[in-house]
């Protein structure tokens, strides 16, 4: 008997961050934020020089990564290699570099172990864009979130501006639709929602009203 898993996947920018950390904290279960495991990849192949369509060489970071993902009061400390990135991996280049990485078979096949290994009593809330389809595909209970280019847009506008970044919206709309093109057009895991996961459009929903919905499923699934 293995301990039971949620996924919540879907496009950068839907509010699954936020959701799952919401979700892992009412129940009391592991979180497994999969999207850092590809940014800190993407760091590694920065700092190692490593080419980012480089297969053989990123396959081979992603079986050796040295990351921990360290429980804080700041939320969750992401170290790699004994430095503290849990703030460099946000970066804008950090999401496209790992958007890139993510896209090769190898790595992704490299990088599964250590994704089901989160997998642990009393359950786990899984975050991606495949973790309902490729990760754990006999999940108990599979959520998609989205929500329009746009909205999702504003949604990191609002966030980048609050930590003081000055970024143009436009710019933050044509990086969200580049991301979602390749996330989606990959030919391994490409974002899709499991054809057994309730789809939530929360285009115009606050977080609340998400939780909500996400939660009534949950209680449904499980
Ligand atoms: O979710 P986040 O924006 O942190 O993910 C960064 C990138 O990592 C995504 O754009 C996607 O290309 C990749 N990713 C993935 N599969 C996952 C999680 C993230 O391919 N399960």
């Amino acid at each position: 008997e293995q301990a039971q898993v949620i996924t919540i996947d879907g496009p950068s920018g839907a509010g699954k961050g936020t959701i799952c950390q919401l979700l892992a904290a009412k129940l009391g279960w592991n979180l497994l934020d999969s999207g850092a495991i590809y940014r800190v990849l993407a760091l590694a192949a920065l700092h190692h020089n490593v080419e980012l369509d480089n297969e053989d060489a990123l396959a081979l970071l992603a079986a050796h990564l040295d990351v921990q993902f360290q429980p804080s009061d700041e939320g969750v400390r992401v170290v790699l290699e004994g430095e503290v990135v849990s703030s460099e991996i946000r970066s804008q280049e950090c999401a496209n570099a790992a958007s890139k990485v993510a896209a090769l078979p190898r790595v992704r096949e490299a990088l599964l172990r250590r994704q089901r290994a989160f997998r642990q009593e009393p359950g786990l809330i899984a975050d991606g864009r495949d973790m309902g389809t490729v990760v754990f595909p006999e999940a108990e209970a599979k959520i998609f979130l989205t929500a329009s280019a746009e909205e999702r847009a504003e949604r990191r506008y609002a966030q980048l501006k609050e930590k003081g970044y000055d970024v143009s919206i436009d710019r933050l709309l044509g990086e969200i639709r580049e991301r979602d093109d390749r996330d989606a057009n990959r030919k391994v895991a490409p974002l899709k929602p499991a054809t057994d996961a309730l789809e939530i459009d929360t285009t115009g929903m606050n977080i609340d009203q998400v939780l909500d919905s996400v939660l009534a499923h949950v209680v449904a699934s499980l």
